[in-house]
């Protein structure tokens, strides 16, 4: 599959996830997918089969993690750069129009580049001029057919919160669709008129040596629409700032600093050109007694020389409820024991394990009865011939 059909299709849509599902996800709706629409059980059932070749192509294609990072990377180039593809992008145009015909596998090749240095980025950022800032402030050239600018935000967990996932309101105040308009930037009930000059694409084709490019149209400044009564709570960009409150569901596993993508979130496009993404830090909370290290669950439990030397068993708190742990007979101070799936839970696949180690506690002080014992007790360590310190720095 070229990088040219790449960028006009959805490998993600078609399966059914999110641009930011892992490998397993990718693997796991492909399975039912593909199940569930295989010609074997299907047979004569043209839909069906469209649908599995669909299913089938988005899987050689995101289910193989390098192919996989290269779409990513194309489609990011795309998207930054502000080009508009068929099919993609919605929003409040009409139709793709087949108005931008540009052969993405020449960007690729040496020495294609316009400017002839760099690579796709300097050329897209040449041939479109770079954006800065967001692109909800104005309508400068260069922002003209961007999507809505990426937001970053921060919320803190608790250690449990983070490590058995969470779903929690989050409270933004962005630039949002506007609500009178829908978005439009056309007065309630008015419309964008389609540009005559590039029947709008916002495109118009242009042939430059070998290949196709195209530019920006300039009568409607790229928006393949022009608004004649333009929206007065927006003045015509579709976007006003405004208070509101989405879900965050954060999934079990996250770790201190890491950041949760949440596609189509972030500032709204301009007249109802796709939004940006919003990306969540996550700081997590220590917590009291427990630390991870990966998928485990580390704790340390507080056990007398008796419990280890005679063996028993400890109850032991998890993430959820309480585990029975057998200490064997002769155990160490420090060891570490091992209750498997008790730690992280994970989305897909097992979950860590509880990893429970045991620190002696010495009293500080002994009552009669108990420092009369421990007497007996050291005699009788003695004469069973027990010498802690044998073997150890020369000792016989
Ligand atoms: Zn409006
Ligand atoms: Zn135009």
């Amino acid at each position: 599959m070229a990088p040219r059909e790449w960028a006009e299709k959805d490998y993600y849509s078609d399966l059914g996830v999110s641009s930011s599902a892992s490998q397993d996800e990718i693997k796991k709706a492909y399975r039912v997918l593909a199940r569930d629409n295989h010609p074997d059980t299907h047979p004569g059932d043209k839909d069906k089969e469209d649908r599995f070749k669909k299913v089938s192509e988005a899987y050689s294609v995101v289910g193989d993690p390098d192919k996989r990072a290269e779409y990513d990377e194309l489609r990011a180039a795309i998207r930054n750069g502000g080009f508009r593809m068929p099919g993609a992008g919605g929003g409040a145009q009409a139709g793709p129009a087949g108005g931008f015909d540009f052969n993405i596998s020449d960007l690729f090749g040496d020495g294609a580049t316009a400017s002839g240095a760099g690579g796709l980025g300097d050329f897209l950022g040449n041939f479109m001029g770079r954006a800065g800032g967001g692109a909800a402030a104005g309508s400068g050239r260069s922002q003209r057919s961007r999507r809505g600018a990426d937001v970053e935000t921060e919320i803190t967990l608790d250690f449990r919160e983070a490590a058995q996932g969470v779903t929690i309101p989050l409270q933004l105040t962005n630039p949002s669709p506007c609500i009178t308009c829908n978005g439009s930037g056309a007065k309630p009930g008015t419309s964008p008129v389609t540009c005559a000059s590039c029947q709008g694409s916002g495109f118009v084709n242009e042939q430059r040596g070998a290949f196709g490019m195209s530019r920006p149209c300039l009568d409607c400044g790229g928006q393949g629409t022009r608004i004649d009564n333009p929206c007065t709570d927006c003045n015509g960009t579709g976007v006003t700032t405004r208070r509101r409150t989405i879900t965050v569901r954060v999934p079990a596993g996250v770790v201190d600093g890491q950041k949760v993508r949440l596609a189509g979130q972030g500032e709204a496009g301009l007249r109802g050109r796709p939004a940006g993404d919003l990306f969540v830090t996550v700081h997590v909370r220590p917590d009291e007694i427990f630390t991870r290290s990966g998928d485990d669950l580390e704790v340390t439990v507080p056990v007398s020389f008796g419990e280890l030397a005679l063996g028993g068993t400890l109850t032991v708190p998890t993430l959820d409820g309480k585990v029975r742990v057998r200490v064997p007979a002769g155990t160490s101070d420090g060891r570490t024991l091992r209750v498997r799936g008790r730690g992280i839970p994970k989305r897909s696949g097992t979950p860590g394990d509880l990893l429970v180690t045991v620190s002696v506690t010495v009293p500080s002080s002994l009552d009669d009865a108990a420092a009369s014992a421990l007497r007996s007790y050291v005699a009788a360590e003695r004469a069973s011939g027990f010498d802690p310190r044998e073997g150890w720095a020369g000792n016989k």
